[in-house]
């Protein structure tokens, strides 16, 4: 191979491979834009595997019973992803659903919050409240005479995000790029590819969009702030079967919101996040699962939890940064010449954020240009990154 001194001229460079990334990557390339993707860890490697993957439409946004900007900004997600999900959409991820819907699981007699939830004008069609234990339309951890709350089903899917960050890398496998360390334009604007035994490699883009969650910080003029969370893992034999729910009461965040997913080894785990999540970043590891145990024997107490295995992780939200740190309305684009620096603030909003990207390019007047990405063919490829609960360093007690 010989690319001593080589130069790739492409209209984009995309820099970080998370679900932003890579829907972007995608949606450029549909519009005959030469984009590359370089990413210096593994695809999602930062919040998009540890994502519980929920597909949101807004009803957790509206769970303070209005129709808030971020309820309406999210509100046609389900139905972008269901297209994409059955092989008609813009990216073929058919293979990617883990579940069509999720429940929302209110333990106590309605309150008047739930009122007004109802009444939301985005609500209707999309969740059905169900009839109970009898007609046996529960979920399986429910189907217990004793449970007492209300459930609804929501209309909101949830995805395999390793088999969807796996859809990209495949489909987009000659423009993604694995780099050694984090990548950034020189004062030229040029990105030196490098990679251990590989010669260097400049890619001078037209543009480049920072796609990098985290890694954004590099960008000094788009400022970023990290939300953190202390999420939850539970296995073993106590489990009783898969689960996807949240938990509400009278918050506007879910006391416990619940995703299952398959192990490496084809063992059910229950992934724990919501409230308990966000309160539980104050707490250490065992302290955490102390709670989390405590909560889990509150709201589902006929399960025997202990044949169950526990284990935390921490892991930060990274978005544009928002006066009181609060969560952002919907995508963030920031723009300076041709530069942006983009987070989608929600896996479920990746083809938003595309589409705004898109549109900002256009801006730009950038010709889209194809471009021969075959001195690219022997360029290491970054893998789909390994979900929390199979990593090696995770402890379980
Ligand atoms: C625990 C948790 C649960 C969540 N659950 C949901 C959910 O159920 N539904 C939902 O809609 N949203 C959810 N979210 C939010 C969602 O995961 C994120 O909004 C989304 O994944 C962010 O994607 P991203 O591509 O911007 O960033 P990331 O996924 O963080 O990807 C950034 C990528 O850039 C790479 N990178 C960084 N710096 C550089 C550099 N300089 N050069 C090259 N590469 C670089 C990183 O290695 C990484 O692969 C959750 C978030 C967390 C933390």
């Amino acid at each position: 191979m010989n690319l001593t001194n080589s130069i790739l001229r492409v209209d984009v460079a995309i820099i970080g491979g998370g679900i932003a990334g890579l829907w972007l990557l995608s949606r450029l390339r549909k519009r005959g834009y030469s984009a590359l993707l370089i990413e210096s860890e593994a695809l999602g490697a930062g919040q998009t595997i540890c994502s519980q993957g929920i597909i949101h439409g807004g009803v957790k946004y509206a769970l303070n019973g209005k129709a808030t900007e971020a309820a309406k900004l999210i509100a046609e997600m389900p139905a972008i992803w269901r297209r994409c999900l059955n092989g008609e959409g813009e990216i073929d991820l058919r293979g990617s659903l883990l579940v069509e819907h999720q429940y929302l699981l209110a333990t106590r007699s309605p309150r008047s919050w739930l009122t007004g939830f109802l009444a939301n004008k985005l609500m209707p069609g999309r969740m059905e409240r169900l009839s109970g234990v009898d007609a046996n339309d529960y979920p399986p951890a429910l189907r217990q005479a004793t449970f007492q709350g209300t459930v609804y089903r929501l209309d909101e899917p949830i995805v395999d995000v390793a088999s969807v960050l796996a859809a990209f890398a495949e489909r987009h496998r000659e423009a993604i790029v694995l780099c050694d360390g984090p990548a950034a334009p020189s004062g030229d604007g040029a990105i030196t590819l490098r990679y251990p035994n590989y010669p260097m490699l400049a890619i001078r883009p037209s543009c480049t969009v920072f796609a990098a969650g985290a890694g954004n910080s590099a960008v000094p003029w788009a400022p970023l702030q990290q939300r953190p969370l202390h999420m939850v893992l539970v296995r073993g034999l106590g489990l009783p079967g898969p689960m996807y729910g949240h938990f509400v009461e009278s918050g506007d965040v879910p006391r416990l919101t619940i995703t299952t997913h398959c192990d490496a080894n084809g063992h059910l785990v229950w992934y724990l996040g919501g409230a308990l999540a966000e309160s539980g970043v104050k707490r250490d590891s065992q302290e955490q699962i102390r709670v989390a145990r405590r909560e889990l024997a509150a709201l589902l107490p006929w399960v025997d939890w202990t044949k169950t295995q526990f284990a935390t992780f921490t892991v930060k939200r990274a978005e544009s940064r928002q006066d009181g740190g609060s969560r952002p309305m919907g995508p963030s684009v920031i723009r300076d010449g041709r530069t942006l620096a983009v987070w989608p603030t929600k896996l479920a909003l990746a083809p938003l954020l595309a589409e705004q990207v898109e549109k900002m390019l256009r801006t730009l007047d950038l010709k889209p240009k194809p471009v021969d990405f075959r001195i690219l063919d022997e360029w290491p490829r970054p893998a789909v990154a390994t979900y929390p609960w199979d990593r090696e360093e995770i402890v379980w007690s």
